[in-house]
């Protein structure tokens, strides 16, 4: 089974292994096939398409499995993108491979490595988060869990919910770079870098803005966030012979530092010991 990513807008970004993929295979399954119809019509691909969305993966990954144990070949395709990345996909693979089936990935379009290529965060790592929750509490809770992470945090975001998730990460991770990159391959792509402070301001100031799809990205927690208090406390802790866990917790709780931040350098310390 072939898993292989479709263009973000821009046809011309399917790979040519890609396009040779498709019109060899003899089945496509697909996230939704009426999406997918136009492009493989584009293509001239003759395969014949079965159906693999989140409501029927495991269905799906059964029919998969039959045509390629009756020596049939797959390709797996979601409406856009990497299937897998923020997309149905990971169940049927699993599938496919646990019946010792071979999965063959092709590299390609992904709005997630799109938007970093350009994003000119100078962070060394990042984190791929993809879709918040929802409801702003649970979105609060799940940033507040990545405030303390030094690495470039990448995510997706639908326009209906741009501005309060904007507004969201002004208030949990402070005055940061945000990326916004919206429309990535399309003809109103646009790419902009500014302070989460000043973000929400920019987003409402044109309604254009806030049209279309996003990756927003957020510069990781600076090396220095908690240099002073926190790693201080930590130290005198660890020092006293206090286990890694309990002493994050109490320094955190006494300097108001991020726990899983001071956890990781008290790991980091006790292994240079
Ligand atoms: N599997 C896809 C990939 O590899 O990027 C992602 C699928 S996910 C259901 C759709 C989300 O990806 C959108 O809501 C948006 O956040 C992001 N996205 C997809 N296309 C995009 C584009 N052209 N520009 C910016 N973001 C995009």
């Amino acid at each position: 089974m072939y898993v292989v990513p479709t263009p973000l807008g821009n046809l011309a970004d399917l790979t040519r292994r890609a396009e040779q993929v498709l019109c060899e295979v003899s089945w496509i399954a697909a996230e939704d096939t009426r999406h997918s119809a136009p492009l493989l019509k584009h293509l001239g691909a003759s395969a014949r398409l079965l159906p693999a969305h989140q409501h029927n993966e495991n269905e799906a990954a059964e029919r998969i499995l039959a045509k390629l144990q009756a020596g049939e070949s797959v390709a797996l395709i979601s409406d856009a993108g990497t299937p897998g990345i923020s997309d149905p996909g990971a169940r049927v693979v699993a599938a496919v491979r646990a019946a010792g089936a071979r999965v063959v990935p092709l590299p390609g379009p992904c709005a997630a490595t799109t938007a970093l290529s350009a994003a000119g965060l100078p962070d060394a790592h990042f984190l791929f988060y993809g879709f918040l929750p929802s409801k702003s509490g649970q979105r609060r809770q799940a940033l507040a869990e990545l405030s303390a992470q030094p690495c470039t945090l990448v995510f997706y975001e639908a326009p209906h919910r741009v501005l309060e998730t904007v507004s969201d990460m002004a208030e949990v991770f402070g005055d940061r770079t945000l990326v916004i990159a919206r429309e990535l391959t399309k003809l109103f792509e646009s790419i902009h870098a500014l302070p989460l402070s000043e973000a929400l301001a920019w987003l409402k100031a044109d309604a254009n803005r806030q049209r279309g799809e996003f990756v927003l990205l957020v510069s990781g927690a600076p090396a220095d966030a908690d240099d002073g208090e926190g790693e201080r406390v930590l130290k005198l802790l660890l020092d006293d012979g206090l286990p890694v866990k309990q002493a994050a917790k109490l320094a955190a709780a006494i300097t108001g530092a991020a726990k899983n931040a001071l956890y990781e350098r008290a790991l980091a310390l006790k292994n240079q010991d």
